[in-house]
């Protein structure tokens, strides 16, 4: 009997080995730059006045929606998403409940087939936000949570996951925002939606991200030193209303921003920003 568990211990002991031998074989391969690939990741940060809205086609070819402006710019989404030749979207995030994110989104949902829907659990009592809650339920759709931790795709060379809310008890809306990642091959793009500076220091995971979508519409709220510094952002992008009466962005915020990238675009002064990559570069085309 010794004898056998003596074998089976130098068994296991030399598999043991072999595992670790193969191991610096499996880091060197994840060292292997990405190949650009011929299938494109295009993001669109549509120009929807003091609001946000974000359109990204995935590589693999289905559909991504971030956040759905403000109510009167629901025909002008659906458009947009046709015209890109889409029927259905795969994936609806509502960062949070506030008006200018979710207040399309009924309309949007409505008029397209739809995958996945993922909202933060936070709850409004908005006539907005119950009407989406009916197109959902109307479309026979079921809300998936968003939070910290949640993966949405984990694909070879694509994946995107969710760094927040890490909490569930907030007194401001803004703070439940799901902040998101998408990474295609080399490139990443990080979606912050409202969050305040308090939330976006609570992340703990790898947030650098090549693009960023600003916080808060540029916000002094939102955006710190600690967080950039985290990121380390080689594009800025803030969705923001020009004239609007929160003084967004703020110029302290661009200042700041400044300090890592002199490639700032605003909806407001650019039009609608549209960045694709092939997994390797990146290109940046603006509506005006
Ligand atoms: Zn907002």
């Amino acid at each position: 009997m010794k004898k056998i568990f003596l074998i089976l211990l130098l068994l296991f002991g030399i598999s043991g080995c072999a595992k670790l031998n193969t191991d610096p074989s499996i880091s060197s391969d994840e060292e292997t730059p990405f190949v650009a690939s011929e299938k494109q990741l295009v993001a669109h940060f549509l120009d929807v006045g003091q609001a946000d809205a974000n359109v990204i086609e995935l590589p693999n070819g289905e559909l991504m929606l971030i956040d759905a402006g403000l109510s009167g710019s629901s025909e002008e989404i659906i458009q947009y998403i046709q015209d890109l030749g889409y029927d259905e979207i795969d994936y609806v995030v509502a960062t949070h409940p506030h008006a200018d994110h979710i207040g399309g989104m009924a309309e949007v949902i409505d008029a397209f087939k739809i995958g996945n829907i993922y909202m933060p659990r936070a709850v409004s009592t908005s006539k907005t936000y119950e009407n989406l809650l009916e197109v959902i339920q109307d479309k026979g759709l079921t809300i998936k949570t968003g939070k910290i931790g949640v993966k949405v795709l984990e694909e070879e060379e694509l994946s995107i996951e969710m760094f927040a809310p890490v909490g569930d008890d907030y007194s401001n809306l803004n703070n439940y925002s799901i902040v998101l990642k998408i990474t295609y091959g080399d490139v990443s793009f990080l979606y912050t939606g409202d969050a305040e500076e308090e939330n976006l220091e609570e992340i703990t995971g790898d947030i650098e991200a090549d693009v960023l979508k600003v916080g808060h519409h540029g916000s002094d709220t939102s955006t710190s030193k600690d967080f950039l510094e985290k990121v380390q952002p080689e594009y800025a992008i803030i969705s923001v209303g020009e004239g609007n009466s929160y003084g967004h962005p703020a110029s302290s915020t661009i200042e700041l921003l400044k300090e890592y990238t002199n490639h700032i675009y605003l909806t407001n002064e650019n039009g609608t920003v549209v960045v694709s990559t092939d997994g390797v570069n990146i290109d940046v085309e603006t509506e005006r």
